[in-house]
């Protein structure tokens, strides 16, 4: 499901005049489990999608950046490396922009490049289509560049690029995924010190599959709440006397709540976070015994914890998951920010079909729009495909 990269390449030779020098692809991603915990210091665990940014690149040595989406209408967008400034652009040039930016500030010498992009990412659904962007850019410049930097390092750059060149808040496991996953696998992901590991998450091979449902609605107040809910959850950590809500164990939770009193909003949120974190480690130990049916609890209670306690779900979808699991599913929760995006569905291969006209038709029936529902492979990071 990516983009041919002999159709991104043709393009870009048409629009610049010769050959790319290379063609790379990075993926867009879902998370399985561990939501709101990554700005937390704690756990998450992406798996890739077969959905791909794919990048054709060549290098310049005259500081010029040329950038080009076959997504977005319009020219190619011409700019200079030493003269870019963090917020100065709210367009989608600002991704690659600043993947440039952050490498340069990091002390790399990139000293130009020409970018033809092409993504099969939707945009928007929490699918995480600008790590993708971002990451496959800064992948390409790692290896014409010879910069000798991995996957955990670009991610880093990745979100600097994004937290401070274009301006969102975002946490490390989006740019990770997209850099570091690995076909046939989940990523483990300490959000902490970055230390990760690869968990088998096969489902074909056992029967199962795992559906995204994309609402196709994003409500137009979740950046702002979003940004109230980090600020919570740090509050709450400085209640706490702690660096970050991860430094909670799961077994002194209720002292924690206790030691919080009437902050009843902190109160949820840590409540979130703490059982988060311990959701993913029991999710990692099922998946690694090979118990993955029994994993499908775990994500109708995460989606409980995020649409209660930290309260970012929404009608569309609530009625994702309520619908599926009505339907048969073995578990479905919401994926992403909330406010819309996607949820996930984990069912038995036998009951695709069923659960998938369920929720298409209990979407007709409250009046939603319709959803878009496809099957996520666990599949491979970002890399060099030309
Ligand atoms: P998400 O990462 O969840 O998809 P974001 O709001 O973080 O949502 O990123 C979406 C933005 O990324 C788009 O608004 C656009 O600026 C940029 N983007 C994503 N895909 C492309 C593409 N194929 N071409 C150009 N820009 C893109
Ligand atoms: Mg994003």
């Amino acid at each position: 499901m990516s983009e041919t990269s002999g159709s991104v390449a043709e393009r870009f030779e048409q629009l610049y005049g010769s050959a790319p020098e290379g063609v790379w692809a990075a993926p867009g991603r879902v998370n399985l489990i561990g939501e709101h915990t990554d700005y937390n210091d704690g756990f998450v665990m992406p798996f890739a999608l077969p959905h791909t940014a794919v990048a054709a690149v060549s290098r310049r040595d005259d500081g010029v950046l040329r950038l080009h989406s076959a997504d977005v209408p319009g020219p190619v967008a011409e700019l200079t490396v030493d003269a870019l400034v963090p917020q100065s652009d709210k367009r989608w040039t600002a991704y690659p922009a600043g993947v440039v930016w952050a490498l340069r500030e990091a002390g790399h010498a990139v000293t130009g490049a020409d970018v033809h992009l092409a993504s099969t990412v939707p945009a928007g659904a929490g699918l995480s289509s600008s790590a993708a962007l971002e990451v496959v850019v800064a992948l390409a410049l790692n290896d014409l560049f010879g910069l000798g930097l991995r996957g955990w390092q670009l991610a880093r750059l990745c979100q600097r690029a994004e937290n401070v060149y274009v301006g969102a808040p975002v946490g490390i496991m989006d740019q990770t995924a997209s850099a570091c996953c690995e076909s046939g696998h989940a990523l483990f992901l300490d959000t902490r010190d970055l230390s990760q590991r690869q968990i088998p998450f096969d489902l074909a091979a056992e029967g199962m599959r795992l559906l995204v449902v994309d609402t196709r609605v994003k409500h137009s107040h979740s950046e702002g709440e979003y940004g109230k809910r980090r600020a919570g959850c740090e509050k709450g950590a400085a209640l706490l006397g702690m660096d970050a809500l991860r430094d909670v164990p799961a077994g002194e939770l209720d002292a924690a709540l206790e030691r919080l009193g009437d902050e009843e909003e902190v109160r949820r949120l840590v409540r979130h976070v703490v059982t988060e974190d311990a959701r993913v480690e029991r999710v990692v130990r099922l998946l690694e015994s090979g118990e993955t049916r029994a994993i499908g609890p775990v994500l109708v209670e995460g989606h409980a914890s995020l649409r209660d306690d930290f309260r970012i779900s929404c009608p569309e979808l609530d009625l994702v998951v309520d619908t599926a699991l009505a339907a048969g599913a073995l578990g479905a929760r919401m994926t992403g920010g909330g406010f819309g995006g996607s949820a996930i569905v984990l069912v038995e291969e036998a009951d695709v079909a069923a659960v998938t006209k369920a929720v298409e038709e209990a979407f007709a029936a409250a009046g939603f729009a319709s959803p878009r529902v496809f099957e996520a492979v666990p599949s491979a990071g970002a890399r060099r495909v030309r």
